[in-house]
């Protein structure tokens, strides 16, 4: 079992754990290295370092900036960053207002299309900070609320990219998220490759860009993927002489099929993250 998550949600993004409680469940199951890596924020690595402490396991600074490469949502990991970079922290700022602001768009086209009033529901989920709403707070509270059957439903039906509910924000661009993850002593790193719905020779042409603008390394095993995708992205990490990252993106009881600590092994060959570190 792997004893590196480089990869993981709490509360202060859409993960259901406080950063203390991850840190606990992660020294429980056997975890030694845990990267803590919310959605465009780094609020809650002050508590994660605190509580890593306590439960005798090391804190990775981490975050997961959502960023924009031609007119695609990709999500690139930082790794080991210093969270009071002046630059990383007002970039984020930036994001967190970008994100509250889709966050009451979005109840309000749900309401528009006769779906309730998701607002206080997704407001409490998010500790009352709007600024922390994200799409899985929305897909909670449909579900809660009688209107779809599990979290995948709502994503096929609202929220996906081009449903009726989804907002489109204009992250930043992908060089700029690098620029700020490097900037503040980080490794970048492209989260879940597999997952962008492109076909093979864009993603290699992504991989190519990723790298020209500086960053060093992408997820190759990650949680629920199937051994083949596994051993096609380690290949595709080392022909762009990028390094490997593991982690399960762990969100917490909300999504029971992933489980932290639990991915596949980095397949032999891979050049690990940590050695950037
Ligand atoms: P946001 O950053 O608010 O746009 O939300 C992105 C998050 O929504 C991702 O990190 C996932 O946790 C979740 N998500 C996005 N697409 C899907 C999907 N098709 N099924 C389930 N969860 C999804
Ligand atoms: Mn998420
Ligand atoms: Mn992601
Ligand atoms: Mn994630």
């Amino acid at each position: 079992m792997p004893t590196d998550d480089f990869h993981t949600h709490s509360h202060y993004s859409d993960g259901s754990l406080s950063p203390t409680a991850l840190c606990e469940l992660a020294a429980r199951n056997g975890v030694t290295r845990l990267a803590l890596t919310d959605h465009d924020s780094v609020e809650g690595l002050a508590e994660a370092g605190v509580a890593a402490t306590a439960a005798g396991i090391a804190l990775i600074p981490g975050v997961e900036i959502s960023a924009m490469w031609e007119k695609t949502l990709l999500h690139v990991v930082g790794l080991n960053i210093d969270p009071t970079n002046p630059v990383l922290r007002e970039g984020l700022r930036v994001q967190a207002g970008a994100r509250g602001q889709r966050a009451r768009d979005m109840a309000e086209r749900l309401s528009a299309l006769g779906l309730g009033d998701t607002w206080d529901n997704v407001l409490a989920r998010a500790d009352g900070d709007a600024n922390r709403i994200g799409r899985t707070h929305f897909a909670q509270a449909l579900l809660a609320n009688g209107k779809v059957r599990n979290l995948q439903q709502a994503f096929d039906r609202y929220l996906g990219t081009g449903k009726p509910a989804a907002m489109p924000i204009s992250w930043v661009d992908l060089p700029t998220a690098i620029r700020w993850i490097e900037g503040a002593g980080g490794v970048s790193v492209l989260a879940h490759p597999a997952r962008y719905a492109m076909s093979a020779t864009r993603l290699r042409g992504l991989l190519g860009v990723f790298r020209e603008c500086g960053g060093r390394a992408m997820e190759v095993a990650t949680a629920n993927e199937r051994p083949n995708v596994v051993a096609q992205l380690a290949q595709l990490a080392q022909r762009n002489g990028l390094l490997a990252s593991q982690g399960s993106d762990y969100h917490g009881a909300h999504m029971p099929w992933i489980h932290l600590g639990r991915f596949p092994d980095l397949p032999a060959g891979c050049e690990p993250v940590s050695s950037a570190f």
